[in-house]
């Protein structure tokens, strides 16, 4: 199926690895010209020039941190009217609750609720006025099913995800929509990081942890980035033009309710 974007411009937040990776390369199998950012250069640049080799498209890199104000300006000076957003950034760390203090949790919200919120605010009029627009934002299977040890994440995603429930509804009119993707268990440097750290902590070996929690798992293992690149893909094409506010699972099944 042809999606209907060849040629639309799109700005990829924290797209060097995993997920937001993911999102590029699809995108950039469409034919959109990207604009892609993450903190680390080489890391970046390795990226952009696999997706150029991989689809032909354009693609330029901003270095940069986007829960900065500092890091939006660079973004938004490289691509300043994009037709598609992307909102993606690390997510904060696991620990009990009592030890975050305010600033772990202005971080949290900073970095998970209001730089997205920042970024849309910066760029949905300028899609309103073109009469297309879709964003994205990455989100996590937290958000429907929160997870004990992430409550930094539970909270600041959940914020996004009631602020973006109301604007959603608003934009759609002019054919600029605004939808969650939530990943479940992603196999990407993050997951490999935690899986590292529960095998230590468990005296286990990695691969012992991997297959236990791979068969937790529906589906019997860990979804993949290009899998959730093609869902980003979908809500991003002309097509999908009449879903918005929604929060789509990419989780293999693991989230056991109904709806
Ligand atoms: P990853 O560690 O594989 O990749 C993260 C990417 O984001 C890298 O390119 C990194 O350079 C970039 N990045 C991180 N913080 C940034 C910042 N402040 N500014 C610019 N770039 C930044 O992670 P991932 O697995 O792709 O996860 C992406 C998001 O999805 C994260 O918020 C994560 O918490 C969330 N998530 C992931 C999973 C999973 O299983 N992988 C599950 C639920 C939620």
């Amino acid at each position: 199926m042809d999606f209907g974007i060849a040629g639309k411009k799109a700005l990829v937040c924290a797209a060097s690895k995993g997920l937001g990776k993911g999102c590029a390369m699809a995108l950039a199998g469409e034919g959109v010209e990207l604009v892609i950012l993450a903190r680390g250069k080489e890391a970046l640049e390795a990226t952009a020039a696999e997706i150029r080799q991989a689809t032909g498209a354009k693609v330029a890199t901003v270095v940069c941190d986007i829960t900065t104000e500092e890091g939006r300006k660079a973004a938004l000076a490289a691509c300043p009217e994009p037709d598609i957003l992307v909102n993606n950034a690390g997510g904060p760390p696991p620990g009990d609750f009592r030890e975050w203090d305010r600033a772990a949790w202005i971080k949290a919200i900073d970095a998970n609720m209001l730089t997205p919120i920042e970024l849309i605010r910066r760029t949905v009029d300028g899609m309103i006025a073109r009469r297309f627009g879709r964003v994205v934002n990455i989100t996590s299977s937290a958000v429907k099913a929160p997870i004990d040890i992430l409550g930094l994440s539970n909270g600041a995603r959940t914020g996004l995800t009631g602020f973006v429930a109301g604007l959603a509804r608003k934009t759609v009119r002019h054919n600029v929509t605004i939808n969650n993707l939530l990943p479940g268990a992603m196999d990407t440097d993050r997951l490999r990081t935690t899986i590292e750290v529960m095998a230590k902590n468990r005296n286990l070996s990695v691969d012992a942890v991997r297959a236990e929690r791979a068969a937790a798992i529906p589906a019997g293992r860990f979804g993949t980035s290009d899998e959730f690149g093609a869902a980003c893909a979908y809500l991003c094409s002309a097509q999908a033009s009449y879903v918005t506010g929604q929060n789509f699972l990419i989780d293999g099944g693991a989230y056991p309710g109904t709806f």
